[in-house]
């Protein structure tokens, strides 16, 4: 992933290619292919803004949606860790769009759209998180973000956001117009994902607006730039043109979830004495799954005698 900008910093760029992480996600929440675009979009969309944030900032995009997928869930930090989920995975819609793509729009439907900046909370320096919100305009993702960062953050950007599924052995059979039975779960995967965003600053003059207006009409998709080999540096190249770049950061992102066994055992025991007995009792354990990134966490009935023994100590 890079930050960077450009025309004597008129120009704020943000690009990642997200292939592998996105197919992290959806192997791990087991997202039939519509859901699995549409939640790569959001990661993708939640980590290139998550990529000018500081140290400890973090960055939450929700999409809470009126159609069949749910909430679509990415929280990235300035690391480039991100780390998301939707609540229905196995949402799918069985028919391609008019432009042959899956059509994401239709498990999206209306909706809000949320982002929630926040920073310090490990070390003790409470800021007020920033939160704003806009309608679900279009229900393509990258749209939204652009409608967002337009509305509530003033600023004119462009998005682009793309994960391209491909079947698994068999490349050629992929351009079927519609969606079959053969689009099952195993055979499909993320053959490309990433995307970038383009934003004018207030201080851009007219004419270089003008410009870029011209030329990001014409640039190819992001998954085509990505099958092809391009970088996240080479694909804003593509997209600027003749304007020169010059880089600010450069990150690795990655799928990356902060659970662990100590904190689900610290979840179980915040719970109280009566319900760790109860589950004791009841369940002889517990099982807890982690949303972002459904890991599972088996907790044994040693380690819920171990609890209660706490509360006897406290
Ligand atoms: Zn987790």
């Amino acid at each position: 992933m890079v930050h960077a900008t450009a025309a004597d910093n008129q120009i704020r760029l943000m690009a990642a290619v997200t292939t592998s992480l996105v197919g992290e996600a959806c192997r791990r929440h087991r997202t039939f292919p519509t859901a699995s675009v549409a939640l790569g979009r959001v990661l993708t969309g939640g980590l290139l803004l998550g990529s000018s944030l500081k140290d400890l900032e973090k960055i939450t995009v929700q999409f809470h949606c009126e159609g069949p997928i749910g909430n679509i869930i990415a929280q990235s930090d300035a690391k480039g860790s991100v780390r998301g989920y939707v609540t229905n995975p196995e949402a799918d819609v069985t028919s391609m769009n008019s432009y042959g793509k899956f059509d994401v729009r239709a498990l999206v439907g209306g909706g809000t759209m949320y982002v929630t900046r926040d920073a310090g909370f490990e070390i003790g320096l409470m800021k007020e998180p920033y939160q704003g919100s806009v309608p679900i305009v279009s229900g393509e993702i990258g749209e939204d973000f652009a409608y967002y960062l337009a509305k509530s953050e003033q600023i004119n950007s462009a998005v682009s956001l793309g994960v391209l599924m491909k079947v698994d052995e068999d490349e050629a059979s992929f351009n079927q117009p519609v969606a079959s039975p053969e689009f099952s779960l195993e055979r499909l995967r993320v053959a490309a994902a990433g995307g970038y965003i383009v934003q004018m600053m207030p201080s851009a003059d007219e004419d270089l607006i003008n410009h870029l207006e011209n030329i990001l009409s014409d640039t190819p998709s992001v998954t085509e730039m990505i099958r092809s080999g391009l970088g996240p540096q080479e694909m804003l190249e593509t997209v600027l043109g003749d304007l020169e770049i010059s880089l600010l950061e450069e990150t690795e992102p990655r799928f990356y979830c902060q659970c662990s066994r100590e904190r689900a055992l610290l979840i179980i025991s915040a719970l109280g004495e009566a319900e760790v007995r109860d589950m004791l009792v009841k369940d002889n354990g517990a099982e807890l799954i982690c949303h972002f990134c459904n890991e599972r966490y088996q907790i044994s009935a040693e380690e819920l005698l171990e609890l209660l023994k706490e509360y006897g100590e406290a």
